[in-house]
């Protein structure tokens, strides 16, 4: 199925997205601060459990954590934030620009 411009005819169209972009943007950034913050409560445990490898090991454990719960925090949320945008721009904004004469709508 190819969408046409409902101004000029053109089969020339973008999705704008934009909705989409914002949402991974602001999903990624917090789902990284949710990951940090579960990983810094499990860090205790983790620290406890390092400290067997001495004080390095459990300043490494507590780190590590916070990273990997940082990465992951943002993976998760980068894709469930652009999922919710997704659909506000389908459902509710003009995601589709003509590339002929600039004429924005809705599909
Ligand atoms: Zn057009």
């Amino acid at each position: 199925m190819s969408i046409q411009c409902p101004h000029c005819h053109s089969h020339n169209i973008r999705t704008k997205d934009s909705a989409k972009k914002v949402g991974q943007r602001v999903g990624s950034a917090a789902g990284t601060a949710t990951g940090i913050a579960g990983a810094m409560q499990g860090a205790s445990t983790g620290a406890a459990a390092g400290l067997v490898a001495g004080p390095i090991g459990s300043a490494l454990g507590s780190l590590f954590g916070a990273i990997i719960g940082g990465i992951v925090g943002g993976t998760v949320g980068h894709e469930v934030g652009g999922r919710i945008g997704e659909q506000i721009d389908e459902t509710y904004l003009d995601n589709h620009e003509c590339l002929d004469c600039g004429n924005s709508f809705h599909v």
